[in-house]
């Protein structure tokens, strides 16, 4: 494709393995008997309860109080009883208390005629205090509480907002869709945000694999009379990174250890934004997400708007079950999604993916002392030097693996993606993140 961008270094070009569900239309998961709904689904501060056992809930019901400025309320998914109180694993590892919901009585508002809410006439407080109590939060992965992102701080302006089409994760399809089948949504999330943060210029970024999506964004933005401007970005992962975004779309770059907001920029996900649209005209919080189920080992993938606090067990099985047996389970993507191991493991808010795949599809060589090829250099698209930050991580030395730019690593995982060692980089990354935050207090 002519003319599209991209940011200038590093980079990498995985299989896109979109192709066995990006020609599926969304539709609705069934939903399960029982949830579990995590009260830490976000970044920040987890939601504070606010049921007990035996309560009865309906759908959209408080089940955990925001607790503080970035956190955010979680809210029952379906009507029933609250069966239990207990301590899971999700699946990024952590651990979270959860609320775990037997489903009974009738539903709210599925399945019925939703009221609209004429949003127009509020102000931008009002709108950011909707999507505030709606529980919204990036959901692209980061999961960072987006009334937080929208509220700019004094003495910065949001020059420039940006809808992250780019979905440059393998296999997920789900942002693909959202473009192609809620494209009125879509751009009307856009208007409720421009009221908000009153931007000067707004784009929307998406990758040259999704022509048939550049083409219907382009359509009706001009048949709406929109001012936004469609930009078709060069195919490389990760180029849906927002630093990289902003960087591919205004040649600016966000200084290290900052925020897009530093420079003027703000950027959403398209399924936030879609979220943003449900939470503001209909009044619906946060209790269902579009999840991408693939893989080699799926039998018939799917993209799935799914229940908060169904497992990945159900969503499987939905899907025909599996094939062959897997050789890995992944929550996420494959370059930044973790492994789990336990089926119940529930879908949250950050959840974009399940992905059973094959052995063919999981390079699987054993890990080797590290061949100083320089391949990862060559990959890094912050310009970091994975080896070495791996090595001073590796050898506790967080205070000069911070002095190396350890917290400038995007955790893009496509350094660990070319190392011919298998050396396991990310990992070494989140983990000496963690460390060196803890050291400092
Ligand atoms: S994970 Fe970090 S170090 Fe590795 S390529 Fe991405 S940004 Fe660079
Ligand atoms: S790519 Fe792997 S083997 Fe090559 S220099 Fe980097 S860490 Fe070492």
């Amino acid at each position: 494709m002519k003319g599209t961008k991209t940011y200038p270094k590093g980079g990498v070009h995985p299989p896109d393995s979109k192709s066995r569900s990006e020609h599926k239309a969304l539709k609705n998961a069934l939903i399960p008997q029982i949830l579990t709904v995590p009260l830490a689904q976000h970044l920040g501060k987890p939601a504070e309860i606010a049921v007990q056992v035996g309560d009865e809930v309906r759908e959209g019901t408080l089940l955990g109080k925001s607790s503080g400025f970035i956190s955010a309320p979680v809210h029952s998914p379906v009507p029933g009883k609250v069966k239990e109180i207990r301590d899971v694993y999700l699946g990024n590892g952590l651990k979270s208390p959860a609320v775990i919901i037997e489903m009974e009585g009738e539903f709210d508002r599925s399945g019925k005629e939703q009221e609209r809410h004429d949003w127009r006439g509020l102000s931008g407080e009002e709108l950011l205090q909707l999507i505030s109590e709606s529980g919204i939060v990036g959901l692209g992965g980061a999961t960072f509480p987006t009334h937080v992102k929208f509220s700019i701080p004094k003495g910065k302006k949001a020059e420039l907002f940006v809808v992250n089409g780019v979905e440059c994760e393998p296999y997920l399809t789900i942002d693909h869709r959202l473009m192609l089948e809620k494209t009125d949504e879509l751009l009307e999330g856009v208007e409720i945000i421009q009221k908000i943060i009153q931007p000067e210029r707004i784009a929307v970024g998406i990758e040259e694999n999704k022509p048939d999506a550049i083409e219907v964004m382009e359509k009706r933005i001009s048949e709406r009379g929109m001012n936004i401007e469609v930009v078709p970005l060069e195919l490389k992962y990760p180029q849906g990174d927002e630093k990289l975004l902003i960087k591919a779309i205004t040649g600016q770059e966000v200084p290290s250890g900052g925020l897009p907001i530093d420079i003027g920029a703000v950027v959403s996900n398209a399924g936030t934004v879609y979220s943003i649209y449900e939470a503001v005209v209909f009044r619906k919080p946060l209790i269902e997400r579009f999840v991408t189920v693939s893989g080699g080992a799926i039998k018939d993938p799917s993209n799935l708007k799914v229940r908060i606090g169904t497992s990945i067990g159900d969503l499987i099985e939905e899907c025909g079950g599996f094939s062959e047996v897997p050789e890995k389970i992944v929550v996420g993507g494959p370059m930044t999604g973790t492994a789990v191991y336990d089926l119940d493991t529930p879908v949250i808010k950050g959840t974009s993916g399940v992905l059973a795949l094959t052995s063919k599809e999981v390079k699987s060589s054993r890990r080797t002392a590290c061949l100083s090829c320089g391949r990862c250099i060559e990959a890094c698209p912050m310009g970091l030097n994975p080896t070495i930050l791996f090595k001073l991580v590796d050898h506790l030395k967080y205070d000069e693996s911070l002095d190396n730019g350890l917290m400038d690593c995007r955790e893009c995982g496509s350094c660990g993606f070319v190392c011919p060692a298998r050396i396991p980089l990310v990992q070494g990354f989140k983990l000496g993140k963690r460390m060196a935050r803890k050291k400092k207090g």
